[in-house]
Order: C-alpha cells, then sequence, then structure tokens
C-alpha cells in the first residue's frame, strides 16, 4: 500500500505509474537515476479505490505500514515531524496515473505548530522563511482539508498588504507574517467553531484524506469526461518531505519544459520567481521570469523592455543563478533522453541547492506535438513508428483550423504572451458563466479573463480562445488551453479589464461585453473587431509526419465532398478518392431549387421530366467538376437520397411565394406539402425507394454522371466514377436500379464509342442489408458504411431525438460513448463486421468503405483498419486526422 522514494532506495519505478501515479512513479525513477529529489513516500492508487469502496475509510493496516514509512523517511532526513527541535516538514501530493493538472489538491509545509515555528527559526535563522510557512500552511491546509475558502485568508493578506503599504507577500516582514498567522488562527476558528488543529499526525492524515477527496471533486470529473480518462483507480497520495523556494534571495521556485510546449521548438523553456513556494509560478501573483537568457530576451523585446531594465529587473534564471540553472539545465538533458519526450518539470531552488520536485511527458499544442516527433526521430532519440505514434489524431485538429488570412489589414490593440497557437475571432465575454450561456445560443465568443482558474474550464472548453490580462506560459490559462487546443494569449497586461461593468479599456478604447475581437494565439497580437481567415495547408514538419505515416498504414482515405472546391481541398489534404458525394445539396444551389419543386409538384411523368431536363445539364456541370478535380481517384455518388418533402417550404407565406413563382395556386403547394408530410420520414420515402417509384429521377442523375463521366475521358482525364444507391434493404431493390443503370451506361457507351469506368454499388444502411450482404454483394460492385442510418436502425436511436436523454446513458455508461460520434463497435460494428464476411464470401475483392459522420473519428478509423475496410471516408478538414489513425492502427497491428 506504500511505497518509499529516496536516492538509491525506491521501491517503485516508473513502470508502476498505474499503481503509484504518474507523479509517484516518476518520483521514484528519478530518485534513482541520480536526479535530487526530496525523499518521500506513495500511498498507492489502490488505497484511493479501497478508501471509496470502504465508504469513504482507510483501509486496515494503512496507518501500520504509513508509520513505518514515516519513520524511515524521518531516518533518511534526520528529522522528525512535529518535533519543534528538529521538525521535519512535508507536502502531501495527489496525483493520478494520467496527469490532470492542478485538478486536485496539495497541501505543502505539512508539521507547523506554535511550538514548531519556533523550531524552525532557531535552525534556520530566518524568521520571515518560518513564518511565511505557518501562514501559507494555515490558509492551504484550512482551505483544502477543513473546507475553509482560502478567499477568507486571501482577504486578510490583502488587508495586511494595505495597510503596511506594499503591494507584494516578499515585501511583507517577519512580524507581519507573524501577525498574519495569529489573524489567520482567529479565523479559522470563527468558521470552524474550533482550534486550528496542531497535531501534525492529525493533519498528515486529515491531509491525505482530503487528496482522495480531490480525487471527486467537481472539476476533477469533469476533466476526466473531457479528456476522456476512464478505468483509473483513483490518486495515489505523496507524502514527500518539504523543500523550501520562499528561504530569501538565493531560495525559488520554477516550471519549465524541455522544449517550448508551444510551438515544438528544441530550447528550455520556462519561468520561475525568486523566494517563492509551489503554486506562486502559475498563479501569476507575480510576474515569473524566464529561465534562459535566450528565452529572457525574446520576453523582454516582445514586451518593448530595454536591455538595461530586463537585466536589472527580470532577469533570466540562467544570469540570477547560472550554478543552479548549469545544473538544471543537466537535468533537463538526462531526462529528456531518458523518457525520449519532452519533460515538464518543477523544481526548487533552496539556498542555492537545486532539488526536482516532479517530472511529466509534458503537455503541448497539436503543432508542437508534430514539430516534437519530426525533430525527435532526426535526432535519432525516437524512431519512425514512435513518432508517428506519438502525435494523437485528434491533435491535427489544431493544425488543420483556419488562420489569419495573409496580408488583411488588422488593427492592433495590444499583444501579449503566445501561449497557445491559432487564431481566435469571437465576441467578447468576461465570465465562464456568460461564456457558456452564449455558446449555447450558438455565438462565437472570445473569453477574456484577469486570469483563469480550474471554476473556468467548461467556459474555457466552450471559447474559440482565451485572453488573459495576467499571467505567463505556465499560468493556468496558458497549460489549460494548449491541452484543449485553443487559441490563447495570456499576460496581456494591455488590458484594463473590470468585472463589475463588463468593459475593458485597451490603449484607451473601450471594448465592451459582446463586441468582437480577434487574437493571433502564435504572435501573441490582438486585434479589434473580425478579422478574416483562410485555411489551413500542409507543410513542414506536418507534411513530414503525413508521409511518414503514410509509409505504415494500409487502409486509404477518402473525403465526402459536394463541389469541386471541397474535391480539392481534400486532394490537398491527402485524400486519395470521393468517399461520398451527395447530390441533394446540388439541388440547393442558386435557382435549381425551382426546378426541384417544379418536379415535385409535377402530376404526370410529361412534366415531371421536363422539370428534370432542366436540372441535367447543371447536374452534369457539378460531377463534371468533381471528376476533374480527382483525376485518376475514384469518385462515389450517391443518388437522391433525402424525402421530397426536404425540398418544400414548409411555412405558408414561402409556399404562397413558390406557387406565385412556379404559376402554381398556393392551395396546390400546400396539398402536396400535407400530401408529402410523413410521421416517420427517415424511414419513409426516400432513397432508392424515390428511384424504383420515380425512376424517372435516378435516370436523370445516371445520364449526367456518364456524359460527364465519358466527356472528361474523351479529354484523356482519367475518370473513375462509382455510382452509389442509397437505403438499400432487399437486393431486388437493388436489381432494379442496376438494370436501369447498366442500360444507359451500355447506350451512352455505344454512343460515344469509348468504354466509362463506372461502378455500381450500395450503402449498407439498413441492418437488413448487413444481414443479407451476401445476397447484396451478388448485384453490388462496392460497399459503403452509411453508419448514421445503421446506427439509428440498429440502435433504434433517432439521432435528430435522441439528444434529450443519449448524454444521461453515456453518464450512466449504457454506452461508452455517444453512438453518433463514437462508433458503437460492440452492435453497429458487430454488424459491420458481418456484412464484410458476407459480403467478400460472395466477391472476396468487394471494394469496401464508410461514408458516415464516423470516418474521420480516430476510434472508429481504427476500428474500421481492424475489420478490413479498403477505406474510410470523411469531411475535407478530417483527412489528415484520419491518414494518422489508420497509420496508428497499422503500426499497432504489427507490434
Ligand atoms: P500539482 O499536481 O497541482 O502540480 P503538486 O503536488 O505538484 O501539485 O504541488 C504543487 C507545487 O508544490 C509543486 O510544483 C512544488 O512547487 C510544490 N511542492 C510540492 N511538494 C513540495 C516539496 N516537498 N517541497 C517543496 N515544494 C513542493
Ligand atoms: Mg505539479
Ligand atoms: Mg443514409
Amino acid at each position: 500500500m506504500v511505497y518509499f522514494f529516496a536516492a538509491g532506495k525506491s521501491d517503485g519505478d516508473a513502470s508502476l505509474r498505474s499503481l503509484l501515479g504518474g507523479k509517484g512513479a516518476n518520483l521514484a525513477e528519478m530518485a534513482t537515476i541520480g536526479i535530487p529529489v526530496p525523499p518521500g513516500f506513495t500511498i498507492t492508487t489502490e488505497v484511493c479505490d479501497m478508501y471509496y469502496k470502504g465508504g469513504k475509510t482507510f483501509p486496515e493496516g494503512l496507518k501500520a505500514q504509513v508509520n513505518e514509512n514515516l519513520a524511515k523517511l524521518e531516518a533518511e532526513t534526520g528529522k522528525k515531524l512535529g518535533d519543534p527541535t528538529n521538525p521535519l516538514l512535508v507536502s502531501v501530493r495527489s496525483g493520478a496515473a494520467d496527469s490532470m493538472p492542478g485538478m486536485m489538491d496539495t497541501i505543502l509545509n505539512l508539521g507547523i505548530n506554535d511550538a514548531v515555528v519556533e523550531g524552525l527559526i532557531k535552525k534556520s535563522n530566518n524568521p520571515r522563511f518560518a513564518w511565511d510557512s505557518y501562514r501559507r500552511f494555515i490558509q492551504m491546509f484550512a482551505d483544502v482539508a477543513m473546507d475553509v475558502d482560502k478567499e477568507n485568508f486571501e482577504h486578510a493578506l490583502d488587508a495586511m498588504k494595505k495597510r503596511r503599504g506594499v503591494s507584494l507577500d516578499t515585501e511583507l516582514s517577519a512580524d507581519d507574517l507573524k501577525e498574519l498567522v495569529q489573524e489567520y488562527k482567529v479565523i479559522y476558528k470563527k468558521i470552524k467553531g474550533e482550534d486550528f488543529p496542531t497535531d501534525a499526525q492529525q493533519q498528515m492524515w486529515l491531509s491525505s484524506e482530503a487528496v482522495f477527496r480531490s480525487w471527486n471533486n467537481e472539476r476533477a470529473i469533469y476533466y476526466r469526461k473531457s479528456n476522456d480518462i476512464k478505468g483509473l483507480l483513483g490518486t495515489a497520495v505523496n507524502i514527500q518531505s518539504m523543500v523550501f523556494g520562499n528561504m530569501g534571495e538565493t531560495s525559488g521556485t520554477g516550471v519549465c519544459f524541455s522544449r517550448n510546449p508551444s510551438n515544438g521548438d528544441n530550447y528550455f523553456y520556462g519561468e520561475y520567481l525568486m523566494n517563492a513556494q509551489g503554486e506562486d509560478v502559475v498563479a501569476g501573483i507575480r510576474t515569473p521570469q524566464k529561465m534562459s537568457i535566450l528565452e529572457s530576451r525574446m520576453w523582454s523585446d516582445a514586451n518593448t523592455i530595454s536591455e538595461a531594465d530586463r537585466v536589472a529587473n527580470y532577469p533570466s534564471l540562467e544570469e540570477k543563478m547560472p550554478e543552479a540553472y548549469k545544473q538544471l539545465v543537466g537535468v533537463r538533458d538526462l531526462l529528456e533522453k531518458h523518457y525520449k519526450d519532452m519533460q515538464d518539470m518543477e523544481f526548487t531552488i533552496e539556498s542555492g541547492i537545486l532539488y526536482i520536485l516532479q517530472t511529466r511527458n509534458g503537455k503541448r499544442t497539436g503543432s508542437a506535438a508534430v514539430k516534437m516527433a519530426v525533430d525527435m526521430q532526426k535526432e535519432g532519440l525516437i524512431d519512425d513508428k514512435t513518432a508517428v505514434l506519438r502525435v494523437k489524431p485528434e491533435q491535427l485538429d489544431q493544425l488543420l483550423h483556419p488562420r489569419f488570412k495573409a496580408g488583411t489589414k488588422k488593427e492592433i490593440i495590444a499583444k501579449g504572451l503566445n501561449a497557445s497557437p491559432g487564431a481566435a475571432v469571437g465576441k467578447v465575454v468576461f465570465s465562464a458563466k456568460t461564456a457558456i450561456e452564449w455558446a449555447e445560443q450558438g455565438k462565437r465568443i472570445i473569453l477574456v479573463r484577469i486570469e483563469t482558474s480550474p471554476e473556468d474550464i467548461q467556459g474555457m472548453a466552450v471559447s474559440k480562445g482565451i485572453l488573459t490580462a495576467r499571467g505567463g506560459a505556465t499560468s493556468h490559462a496558458a497549460v489549460v488551453a494548449r491541452q484543449m487546443g485553443k487559441p490563447c494569449v495570456a499576460g496581456c497586461g494591455a488590458l484594463h479589464i473590470d468585472y463589475n461593468t463588463l468593459q475593458m479599456e485597451v490603449g484607451g478604447k473601450i471594448i465592451k461585453q459582446g463586441e468582437w475581437i480577434s487574437f493571433d494565439g502564435s504572435t501573441g497580437e490582438v486585434y479589434l473587431g473580425q478579422v478574416e481567415t483562410e485555411e489551413a495547408v500542409l507543410s513542414g514538419a506536418f507534411g513530414e509526419l503525413m508521409a511518414m505515416a503514410d509509409k505504415y498504414s494500409t487502409m486509404k482515405v477518402r473525403a465526402n465532398a459536394d463541389s469541386p472546391k471541397d474535391a480539392t481541398i481534400a486532394r490537398n489534404f491527402g485524400a486519395v478518392g470521393i468517399g461520398l458525394t451527395r447530390t441533394e445539396h446540388m439541388f440547393f444551389e442558386g435557382t435549381r431549387i425551382n426546378s426541384v419543386r417544379k418536379m415535385i409538384l409535377s402530376k404526370n411523368l410529361e412534366d415531371r421530366e421536363a422539370a428534370l431536363a432542366e436540372l441535367e445539364p447543371m447536374q452534369k456541370g457539378d460531377f463534371y467538376g468533381i471528376f476533374e478535380a480527382m483525376e485518376g481517384l475514384p469518385v462515389i455518388i450517391r443518388l437522391l437520397d433525402p424525402p421530397l418533402h426536404e425540398f418544400l417550404p414548409q411555412s405558408e407565406k414561402e409556399q404562397e411565394e413558390m406557387g406565385k413563382l412556379l404559376g402554381v395556386p398556393t392551395e396546390e403547394v400546400r396539398q402536396r406539402v400535407h400530401q408529402l408530410h410523413e410521421f416517420n420520414p427517415m424511414l419513409g420515402f426516400r432513397g432508392s425507394r424515390l428511384g424504383i417509384v420515380f425512376p424517372e429521377i435516378y435516370k436523370m442523375q445516371i445520364r449526367a454522371i456518364v456524359d460527364a463521366a465519358i466527356e472528361l475521358t474523351k479529354k484523356g482525364t482519367k475518370v473513375i466514377a462509382e455510382i452509389m444507391f442509397p437505403l438499400i434493404a432487399v437486393k431486388q431493390e437493388l436489381d432494379i436500379l442496376v438494370t436501369i443503370a447498366k442500360a444507359i451506361i451500355a447506350e451512352k457507351e455505344a454512343a460515344a464509342g469509348i468504354k466509362a469506368h463506372i461502378l455500381l454499388g450500395t450503402m449498407i444502411e439498413i441492418p437488413r442489408a448487413a444481414i443479407t450482404a451476401d445476397e447484396i454483394a451478388e448485384t453490388a460492385e462496392f460497399f459503403s458504411f452509411g453508419t448514421n442510418d445503421l446506427t439509428q436502425m440498429t440502435c433504434g436511436l433517432s439521432r435528430d431525438d435522441s439528444g434529450s436523454f443519449l448524454g444521461a446513458y453515456v453518464d450512466q455508461g449504457i454506452f461508452e460513448y455517444e453512438p453518433f460520434q463514437v462508433l458503437d463497435q460492440t452492435g453497429v460494428g458487430r454488424l459491420m463486421k458481418l456484412a464484410i464476411e458476407l459480403g467478400r464470401k460472395t466477391k472476396p475483392n468487394l471494394e469496401i468503405g464508410i461514408c458516415g459522420e464516423h470516418g474521420g473519428e480516430p476510434k472508429t478509423v481504427m476500428f474500421c483498419h481492424e475489420i478490413g475496410m479498403n477505406y474510410v471516408s470523411c469531411s475535407p478538414f478530417r483527412v489528415p486526422i484520419a491518414r494518422l489513425a489508420a497509420a496508428h492502427a497499422a503500426i499497432k497491428g504489427l507490434k
């Protein structure tokens, strides 16, 4: 239940991460490989699980094991917990197997009381440090373990600073802090009705319990949910001897990354504060300073601070404490080589001596992930496969988002820290609550805060970007934004935000809540108004990574595209075909809808054919454009799918206008709309059922496809057309339609005197079709899974009506994920597997793919690889994501 760690004496190591949590496992590992880590011990995640299962009580035997390890720690440090003459102080730290930065609780300086503080003074000869530690402990312990809001203490601290006429904590004297400790105790007693606990053992157990409790606090639960962290036992508790960054001007603390987590550049990146402890750096109380001279100068340049001013007031650690810095660079190199990944480290310097308190594989933006993977592969640190696996497919999403259009005029109003890249455009809101409300109304918003805290994460999640006035590159806003893949500019000091009046003043301008701003997370620039954006491109490291990925993938990636423009985007993103062209979208373009409506209102075949004849040249033009854009690559065109009523206006006013335009009495329009009304249109008169009853519609579309294909083939353009019949349930439906199509193709080929490359196939989107796929494959030349309809019909869930309860289903674990977002592999997936087996029994080389929304979702893509699909098809912007997921599936399959 308890694992000790100290130089040469660690019970655990990095491989025990699920048991010891990431923090505990890495502390043990670091202690073993010679990194200076303060010794301590870890209570395992299993104990957390037992704690909850046992109705929030510690398991039997834990006490003895903890005491045994505490004795070991006391021997190791030569100090004793609670002993006034030679006190040991410890931190009690949370830490789960997956890192959840800042979501759970940690308590520092534990073991202090009125007697111990005197002992600390005597031993350190530094009363200011001792009282500072004491007041920090009361506040943290009261807040985390005893449910006394830290604000109560912060008010007292602020009042004290005001009385002394100072602005920083570090300017308070030992006497001030001593006085503050007395005040804190009074505040505590007033709220809790009892004295502040003085017994060190009691403090330790209460704190450990508080850490276990923090596993299930609201923000930790939300964090796990939004990051898809599942199946963990709980948090470990790390009890570790304290080292002190608050001992004066040769002490300090900081957070650093072995490479830049925002853009991936290979230089030491981070921040520190002198005479500070714990979270001071992240909390944004004082402006932290940079690690290296290089980074420090980048910072001062961006903030137009002169070199003299920088050196005097904002020196880098490299300048301030060259020895400790050099040592830290050594640690950085060692840890990166050891873990073969970018490290995020926490350190403290106590009177000039360096200690490392944490290391983990650092969170990073999508573009940094790509850059680092490619760089590390080139440096020989990792191999190709590892490089490809290093980037999560979903992370590419950030690189595929728009950026600001080059050359557009922008009015810069401020510049902050470029904390997380990307272009953000939205309406200003000043609170997470408003952010959530406005986002629900479909507004694009930018969350602007003085600084953010864990309470804000839901608001951050719905924003297009996050902009803060305070805080550095490792502030809460920056860390969370990078991880969410949101653009973020932090520490933008020019913003004067007023939460009361809901406005901010920037360089003399007032910006109110609801006004548009834009900002660039890659440069830190903030602009007035809505700046125009443009699409991303695959270049540099991104292109190199994709090329590496394609070497391994066996499944192809196509795109769903309805226009030559989308087809071109898809091709540029590496799509090797079109898996779905929806012809109905074309029916709405320009004035075409009038011909479509004329067709629907026609009373006889002749009128219908006349209306369709108007559409035919336009359809041919559409297909011509797409075939041309996809020259040499296959293009699947799906014939008309939705029920006809979707093309008619529903409101009386629109019906009247339409009647006038087409010269039909309004009453007749109304009647037709009424006639076409269905109770359950998704299961009604749509898809191939339209083609069977009104064959002239499909005939027109097929003629347009064949004509376009033949015309281009004649010109020497290679066309591979695949005509897809939707919503087939029974083989005989497909037989009828394929016979019609074959006749048209034969006739047109004969007339033109050339052969066109055209396949005839079907969607598999009705369970009956999946079950009888062997029969259907006798006629079909290809299958494409329409997983939206297939999910609806297999699960008996209406995509449009299930929103009201599916959330509850996911919360209760009935479905692991929303089945319309992530394929239900157990149910729908099983049916697909069956259909593939049956289909290939009839035609071993049957081409099979997927064209539903799921085709761009990484978990689904991997599944499609496993069940042997030839390709997945997804929206153009998800093509690289699907390509990478396909490579991951192939590499993991190889291992
Ligand atoms: P989180 O998981 O939220 O980062 P940590 O447990 O890492 O919480 O603690 C937060 C900070 O407290 C650390 O970054 C470190 O600076 C400080 N800290 C924790 N334990 C000690 C210790 N034993 N000595 C000195 N500082 C500590
Ligand atoms: Mg930490
Ligand atoms: Mg469908």
